[in-house]
């Protein structure tokens, strides 16, 4: 199975319980718009780079398309869709003003240098400049890509339409980007957590968690859940993973994280591996890196009572029956991980009003517009007896549905 197609085994599920027609299932799954770009540049070398860029454009009835960019030796078309869906149902599950897109570039970022990750910036801009914008489609951070990016994007696109900062979000906070905009995701993460806690009358004071993924969601969400009171008792990045059972200091590992770049090596815990970490005994699991690590084995060896989805599409579809059927509960990506769009949407207001809204602000309306989501998901899934991901899928594809009826064909 590929990613699109777990999406839309997802949203199947969902529009068995609200009675879809087949042509409406079909006109909510079909991506509006696919552009496929080549992104050719100059390398350091002097030698040409050849990279497959991509945008796909999934749903805009509620409002322009909206997602991230993704530098990623993975990124491919199929990906980019799935993602591109997820988008639109996550922006619908918060009610924001969005539809969903999602793009990226095959490369990896890692080797790349900042002069060369920014031609490649400019000349994916150059070639789709025509199909975004702040009432289009507007790109924002995702994998490999960060408010760097960002900037250079706001820039290039100046270029052809003049000032336009709300034509990308997650821009450096001195560049037209907003305050929070950078921890909105694992701050939210964190939050979430909370909730699901609370439905099942725990505390996240003195809960234990494990979180793959150390970079910018991982990491925040550690940070925040950790200033909650939470025993962070493994982490992990590309290279490996560290735990201790007492709880990591997260201020130490950062400031070992910002020498080595890596959490391996990390003296304030011992060494795991990646396998080790998804399968330890812990209240709360985290994934917050790549795609596709549930598949029905590691499914079935998770111990974990609680998943909070930070990465999107973490689980196989195999994966997620194997949670049901065990009662571990599964928090979905397209809630779980929203506070990042959450924020965004913030960010883009601001840019439209060309007036800033302080921290605590963006933080405020962050845990409302989330704490209220998570409200009517979970008891839109407590009234008709299903998961929390079929919940979410419901409330979005009834809300996307509902624009297209009421927009008319
Ligand atoms: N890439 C992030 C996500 O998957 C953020 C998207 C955005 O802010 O538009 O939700």
């Amino acid at each position: 199975m590929q990613a699109f197609e777990a999406t839309n085994f997802y949203f199947d599920q969902a529009a068995k319980e609200l009675d879809l027609t087949e042509n409406v299932r079909t006109m909510l799954i079909t991506p509006d718009r696919e552009v496929r770009v080549e992104v050719a540049i100059e390398l350091d070398s002097g030698k040409i780079g050849n990279f497959i860029g991509y945008r796909v454009q999934h749903d805009n009835a509620r409002g322009p398309f909206k997602g991230g960019l993704r530098f990623h030796p993975l990124v491919d078309q199929d990906e980019a869709r799935s993602l591109a869906s997820l988008m639109t149902w996550k922006t619908a599950v918060v009610d924001l003003p969005y539809g969903g897109a999602k793009g990226g570039v095959n490369c990896d970022p890692n080797k790349l240098s900042r002069g060369e990750l920014e031609r490649v910036t400019r000349k994916l801009i150059e070639k789709i400049h025509d199909i975004i914008g702040p009432h289009k489609d507007i790109p924002a951070p995702d994998m490999g890509t960060d408010a760097q990016v960002m900037a250079w994007i706001m820039n290039e696109y100046g270029k052809y339409e003049g000032f336009q900062p709300a034509c990308v979000t997650g821009k450096p906070v001195e560049f037209h980007g907003s305050a929070g905009r950078d921890a909105a995701t694992g701050f939210g993460i964190a939050i979430i957590t909370r909730e699901v806690l609370s439905r099942l009358k725990r505390l996240v004071a003195g809960t234990t968690v494990a979180i793959q993924g150390y970079g910018n969601v991982g990491s925040h969400a550690a940070r925040c859940l950790a200033g909650m009171g939470a025993r962070i008792v493994s982490v992990s990045d590309a290279y490996g993973a560290v735990m201790n059972p007492e709880g990591i200091n997260i201020g130490e590992l950062d400031r070992h994280v910002a020498v080595s770049r890596k959490v391996v090596g990390f003296k304030g815990g011992d060494a795991i591996t990646n396998e080790q970490l998804l399968t330890m005994s812990v209240d709360v699991l985290i994934p917050a890196a790549l795609g596709g690590v549930f598949d029905r084995e590691m499914a079935l060896a998770v111990q974990a009572g609680v998943i909070v989805e930070a990465a999107n599409g973490p689980t196989w579809p195999e994966a997620d029956e194997v949670f049901n059927q065990r009662g571990i509960i599964v928090v979905p990506d397209v809630l779980a991980n929203a506070g990042g769009v959450v924020v965004s949407y913030f960010e883009w207001v601001q840019n439209l009003q060309h007036f800033r809204w302080p921290l605590e602000q963006i933080q405020r309306e962050e845990e409302r517009k989330l704490v209220d989501a998570f409200g009517e998901i979970h008891e839109l899934g407590q009234r008709k007896g299903v998961t929390l991901r079929t919940a979410a899928f419901m409330k979005a594809i009834a809300r996307v549905g509902r624009a297209h009826v009421l927009g008319g064909m």
